[in-house]
C-alpha cells in the first residue's frame, strides 16, 4: 500500500481498497475525453467534448437566481457558459481575457449555445493535451479524482505487473495480457474503440472479468475441496428400509426425484462429507427425497438430523415423517424450542442415546446440549432462511456428517456456477403428474367485496382457501395489527365459515393447533401472515388471496402461490393489489402473473434485482463480483470454471497467486 495520510486511507478503505493490488483492480466507472480539442462551432451537441477560448464576458446576476454567468471565446463562436452554484475561485478563473479550457456538454440554448457547470481549466496558449483518455473512478466524499488518479498511477508503477496466468491458458482464451490490459483500461489510448470500453466488451476487460471469475471459482473450489479433505462415515446399506417406505406410498417417485435419490446415495457412500444441494420448485417432492437419504443413513447404522426454519414447518414433518417411518420401526425425536422443560429433556435423551434414528427440529437442533450418540446426515430445509452460522454448527455436531441443503428457491444457473460453486447441485426439475396448474389473477383492492364473496363461494363448495396479508417490513407490530384488523374483518363479513388466524406472534402450541384444525376442515378460511409461505400442505385448499401482492417479493409469492394447486381440482391464486404501482412492482406482479415455472421466475427475478439483494444472506460469505456480469459473460464463466479445476489440480501455486492477488485478505471469507 502507497503511503498515504490516515484520512486517506480511510477513504480508501470505504471504497474496498487496503493494499496496493485493490488499487490496480480499482478500474473506472468510465472516461472522459481530453484528448481533443473541438471548434466550438464544431463540437457535437449532447455529447462531452473539450473546449477552448478565451473569457470575454463575466458576471454574476441575480435574477431569475443567483448564478455565474460568462462568455467565452475561439476562433469562429462565441459559448455562454452558466454555474448555478459557483465558489469565488471560479469567479477567478473566468476572468476576463483568461485563456480556459472546458469540459462539458453544449447544449442550445436561449442566448445560443452555452455549457452548464463545465469542469473548467485555466490554460496557457497552447498548453499539451491529455494523451489518453481521463478515468472517472468510483469514488468517496473527500477523495477527489485527481488525488485518487494519482494514488492509482503510483500503485501501478512503470515496471510490467506479473501475470498470474500461463501464456498456455490465455493463448488457449485468446485473452491478453494482465499488465497491458490493466494499464489500457486505468488508461486508454485516444483511438481506443470507446463503445467496447464502456460497454466492457474490450478485450482488456475480457481480461480483467475472466480474472475476477476465476478468482471466485478457485476460491469456492478450494473450499470446497477442503471440505473433501474432511472425513465422513460411509454410509453403504442395501436400501431395504427405502424399499419399504416406498412400497407404503400411494405414490411413486419422480424421475426427477429418482434420479436425486441415487445422486444423494451416491455421496453418502463416499469417505467424505456430501454438501450437495438439492433444489427443487415448491411442491416439487423433497420431502421425500429427505426422508429417503435420512432412511439410508439410519439403515446404515447412522442418526439423521432434519432442520427446519420455522416450527410450523419443522412439525408437519415431523408428523408426516412420523406416519411414514413409525411402521418401519424407527423412532424420531422432537425438538423445538417451545417444548417444557421435562419433555426436552427426554427428546435429548432418546437422541443422545440412539433410540431415536430421526432427530426433526428447528434451530433448538444445533443447541449446545444436543447430543448425538452418532450423526450420519443432517438435512437442513430452506436452507437460503438460515444463517451461515447455524448450518456451521450443526455440520460441527457429530464428526464431518454428511449435509443436504434443500431449498425451494430455484437459483439460476448463472449463479449456481458462480456463487453456489462451493457445493454440488440437485436439480428436481419435475412436478409430481396430476397437479393442476395454478389460475393466477391480479385484481385491485377496490374489488375486494367481490373477492370475499369467492372465498364464501368456495368454502361452501366444501373448499378451504388462504388469506395472506401483507408484510409489513417497517413494524412486526403494524403487520400484527393488520393481520388482526382483516382476520375482525373476514370473520364478519362470512359468518358461515369458520375462520382460523396464524402470525409470527403466536406461541407455537397456538399455531399448531389453527394448523391441525385446518387440516382436516375445521377451519375453511386460514388468515396468515407469510408464516405459511414455507411447507404447508392441505390439497383441499384451492384459492389464495394475497394482499398488498404488490409489496412482496417475486420468490415469496411463488412460494405462497405453491401452497394451493396441490390437490386435483383447478386452483386460483387472486393477487390484490393497490394503486398507484411503482414501476419495479409493476414488473414483479406481470413476471409472476405470466409465470408459473420457479426457475423462470427466478431468473426474472435476478434481472430485475441484480446478484446482490438475489442472494440476500449468501452474499456475505462470498466476494461478490464487481466486474463481471453474469448475463454478458456466461463463456467467461464457463471458461474460468475449467481453468480453477485445472489449475488447483496441476498449479496449485499459480492458483494461491492469483487468489491472493484478487482476494488478498478476503480469501478466508469463503469458509462456508
Ligand atoms: P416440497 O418440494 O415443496 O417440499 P413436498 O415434499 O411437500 O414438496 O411435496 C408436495 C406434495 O406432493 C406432498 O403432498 C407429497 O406427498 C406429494 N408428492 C411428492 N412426491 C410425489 C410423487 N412422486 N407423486 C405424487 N405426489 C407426490
Ligand atoms: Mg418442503
Amino acid at each position: 500500500m502507497p503511503s498515504a495520510p490516515t484520512a486517506v486511507l480511510q477513504r480508501l478503505a470505504k471504497l474496498g481498497i487496503q493494499r496496493r493490488f485493490d488499487l490496480i483492480l480499482h478500474l473506472p466507472l468510465r472516461y472522459e475525453d481530453e484528448t481533443h480539442l473541438y471548434p466550438i462551432a464544431d463540437a457535437p451537441v449532447g455529447e462531452t467534448v473539450l473546449v477552448e477560448g478565451e473569457v470575454t464576458h463575466n458576471e454574476v446576476t441575480y435574477r431569475p437566481r443567483r448564478q455565474l454567468v460568462c462568455q467565452v471565446k475561439d476562433e469562429g463562436a462565441v459559448l455562454h457558459v452558466r454555474f448555478l452554484n459557483f465558489y469565488p475561485s471560479q469567479v477567478k478563473q473566468f476572468a476576463i481575457g483568461n485563456r480556459v479550457r472546458l469540459l462539458g456538454e453544449i447544449r442550445h440554448g436561449f442566448f445560443g449555445d452555452e455549457m452548464v457547470h463545465p469542469k473548467t481549466r485555466v490554460v496557457k496558449d497552447g498548453a499539451s493535451l491529455a494523451e489518453s483518455l481521463t478515468p472517472v473512478y468510483p469514488t468517496t466524499a473527500g477523495l477527489a479524482q485527481p488525488a485518487l488518479r494519482k494514488l492509482i498511477a503510483t500503485a501501478m508503477g512503470d515496471k510490467p505487473l506479473a501475470d498470474t496466468l500461463p501464456a498456455t491458458v490465455l493463448d488457449t482464451l485468446n485473452l491478453p495480457a494482465f499488465d497491458g490490459s490493466v494499464r489500457l483500461l486505468h488508461n486508454p489510448p485516444p483511438d481506443v474503440a470507446q463503445r467496447a470500453l464502456t460497454e466492457r466488451e474490450h478485450p482488456a476487460w475480457q481480461r480483467l472479468k475472466f480474472d475476477e471469475l476465476l478468482a471466485q471459482q478457485l476460491s469456492m473450489r478450494t473450499a470446497y475441496r477442503a471440505r473433501r479433505d474432511k472425513s465422513a462415515p460411509i454410509l453403504a446399506c442395501a436400501g431395504d428400509l427405502a424399499k419399504q417406505l416406498l412400497t407404503s406410498l400411494p405414490f411413486g417417485l419422480t424421475g426427477a426425484q429418482q434420479r436425486v435419490v441415487n445422486e444423494i446415495g451416491l455421496d453418502l457412500t463416499r469417505p467424505y462429507p456430501m454438501q450437495r444441494l438439492l433444489q427443487g420448485d415448491v411442491g416439487s417432492g423433497k420431502t421425500i427425497v429427505a426422508a429417503l437419504a435420512a432412511l439410508h443413513a439410519i439403515e446404515s447404522g447412522y442418526q439423521a438430523a432434519l432442520m427446519a426454519p420455522t416450527e410450523i414447518l419443522a412439525e408437519q414433518h415431523y408428523l408426516k415423517l412420523s406416519t411414514w417411518l413409525a411402521p418401519l420401526g424407527i423412532e424420531v425425536a422432537w425438538l423445538a424450542g417451545s417444548l417444557r422443560k421435562s419433555a426436552k429433556t427426554a427428546q435429548l435423551a432418546r437422541v443422545a442415546s440412539g433410540e431415536a434414528k430421526l432427530a426433526i427440529g428447528t434451530h433448538a437442533l444445533f443447541q449446545d446440549q444436543v447430543e448425538f450418540q452418532q450423526l450420519g446426515l443432517s438435512i437442513v430445509d430452506e436452507q437460503h432462511r438460515f444463517g451461515v452460522h447455524q448450518r456451521l454448527a450443526l455440520r460441527s455436531k457429530g464428526h464431518s456428517p454428511h449435509q443436504l441443503m434443500m431449498s425451494a428457491t430455484p437459483i439460476p444457473r448463472t449463479l449456481s456456477m458462480s456463487y453456489y460453486a462451493d457445493l454440488d447441485v440437485s436439480v428436481i426439475d419435475e412436478l409430481p403428474p396430476g397437479r393442476t396448474p395454478v389460475v393466477t389473477k391480479l385484481v385491485s383492492d377496490a374489488r375486494r367485496d367481490e373477492i370475499i364473496e369467492r372465498v364464501r363461494m368456495k368454502c361452501l363448495e366444501g373448499r378451504q382457501a388462504y388469506w395472506v396479508c401483507p408484510l409489513i417490513e417497517e413494524s412486526e407490530a403494524l403487520q400484527l395489527q393488520t393481520a388482526l384488523d382483516t382476520y375482525t374483518v373476514l370473520v364478519e363479513s362470512l359468518p358461515e365459515l369458520k375462520v382460523g388466524l396464524v402470525h409470527g406472534r403466536m406461541k407455537a402450541s397456538e399455531k399448531a393447533e389453527v394448523m391441525a384444525a385446518f387440516k382436516i376442515n375445521d377451519v375453511q378460511l386460514l388468515v396468515a401472515t407469510t408464516v405459511i409461505e414455507v411447507g404447508v400442505d392441505v390439497p383441499n385448499a384451492c384459492l389464495m388471496v394475497i394482499e398488498h401482492a404488490e409489496r412482496m417479493g417475486l420468490s415469496q409469492l411463488h412460494q405462497l402461490r405453491g401452497r394451493v394447486g396441490r390437490g386435483a381440482v383447478e386452483s386460483t391464486c387472486i393477487l390484490l393489489y393497490t394503486t398507484p404501482l411503482s414501476d419495479t412492482a409493476k414488473a414483479r406482479l406481470k413476471v409472476i402473473y405470466e409465470n408459473t415455472d420457479g426457475f423462470e421466475i427466478a431468473r426474472q427475478d435476478l434481472h430485475l434485482r441484480g446478484p446482490g439483494e438475489f442472494l440476500g444472506a449468501r452474499q456475505s460469505g462470498a466476494p461478490m463480483l464487481r466486474f463481471a456480469d453474469l448475463e454478458k459473460d456466461l463463456h467467461l464463466l464457463e471458461a474460468a470454471q475449467e481453468v480453477a479445476e485445472q489449475l488447483l489440480d496441476q498449479a496449485p501455486s499459480v492458483a494461491e497467486a492469483h487468489l491472493s492477488r484478487w482476494l488478498g485478505s478476503r480469501t478466508d471469507l469463503l469458509k462456508v
